[in-house]
């Protein structure tokens, strides 16, 4: 009896060592891993490190794309391919998102630029915008210059934002852009603070269903009830709805018989690079 508990003693003991060192190194990385990212990003600016990937958005009903957004990758030389989720969060607080997101938002703008130019038929394309700009003027002078310069229809650019502790301030940048005409997508709805909330003070002009909700939404009748009464919502206020991380055949199902007909998710594609949605699009040009 007394050497088990001996050993469970050392057993406890050692496992907290080992929790200890993990956590540790645990530490040590992360910390290692935010010392590259700061080192490394303004280089990866001048160097083009950073590229545009596009999600294809599906009609489930045509089985056609009408549109994409475009994901930032980090592609370093020697670390390989870095994802947002290692480096966003770090470039959030440090205030260089501001630079990645206009990096982006001009490769979109070169892409339907370049569409246009070879007479392919685009779709609109949606960038990410920080909570970062929802303080400052900078993105609106910064977006109407891409647009100025590149010559593209202002439509084709359609700006997707996150609900964030401060709907206020989310609002009143959301109706300074839909008042330069913009297009706006209201990123991860189901997933925060207050989304209900927010659809009332803000002019948005898409809904899309966070992953994480629709899946949650998904397992009970009550959670098909309130996804249902989302769509019949969204179809009263006069908003588009669309759902996102689309990964099943029941989940396509699902949201066609609830009347939502935009999806993005891996079920129907993954984000790729951008030369591989410039042939998806020419092959749906040449189908037509
Ligand atoms: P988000 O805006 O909600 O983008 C959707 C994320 O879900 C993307 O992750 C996408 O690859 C992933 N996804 C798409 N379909 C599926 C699916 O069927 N299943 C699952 N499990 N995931 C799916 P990604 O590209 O890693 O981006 C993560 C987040 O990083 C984005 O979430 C966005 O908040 C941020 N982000 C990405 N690119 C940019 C950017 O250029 N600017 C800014 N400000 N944020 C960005
Ligand atoms: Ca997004
Ligand atoms: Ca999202």
């Amino acid at each position: 009896m007394e050497d088990r508990a001996a050993m469970a003693r050392k057993a406890a003991k050692n496992s907290i060592v080992t929790n200890i060192l993990f956590y540790k190194e645990q530490f040590k990385e992360s910390l290692y891993n935010r010392k590259f990212i700061e080192e490394n990003m303004q280089t990866a600016i001048t160097e083009r490190q950073f590229m545009m990937y596009l999600q294809p958005k599906y009609s489930i009903a045509k089985n056609e794309i009408i549109g994409a957004e475009a994901l930032v990758r980090w592609k370093h030389p020697e670390r390989g391919m870095i994802f947002p989720d290692q480096f966003i969060p770090i470039i959030e607080e440090n205030g260089f998102i501001r630079k990645v997101d206009y990096y982006i938002w001009e490769e979109a703008c070169r892409f339907i630029k370049k569409c246009e130019e070879l007479s392919i038929t685009t779709c609109p394309i949606s960038v990410n915008v920080s909570r970062m700009h929802l303080g400052d003027d900078e993105c609106i002078k910064v977006l109407s210059d891409l647009i100025r310069n590149t010559g593209i229809p202002k439509k084709l650019l359609e700006l997707e934002i996150t609900e964030t502790v401060d709907d206020q301030q989310v609002s009143m940048k959301a109706f300074q852009l839909k008042e330069e005409g913009y297009t706006l997508l209201m990123d991860d709805f189901g997933s925060g603070y207050s989304s209900l909330n927010i659809l009332l003070e803000t002019p948005f002009d898409v809904i899309k269903l966070d992953k994480k909700f629709m899946e949650n939404m998904m397992l009970s009748g009550k959670g098909r009830m309130i996804l249902e009464q989302v769509a019949s919502m969204s179809e009263k206020l006069g908003l588009g709805l669309l759902a996102e991380g689309v990964e099943t055949k029941e989940q396509v199902e699902l949201l066609q018989s609830i009347g939502c007909d935009q999806v993005q998710g891996y079920y129907y594609a993954k984000p790729m690079p951008q030369e591989e949605f410039f042939e998806l699009l020419k092959k749906q040009n040449s189908a037509v």
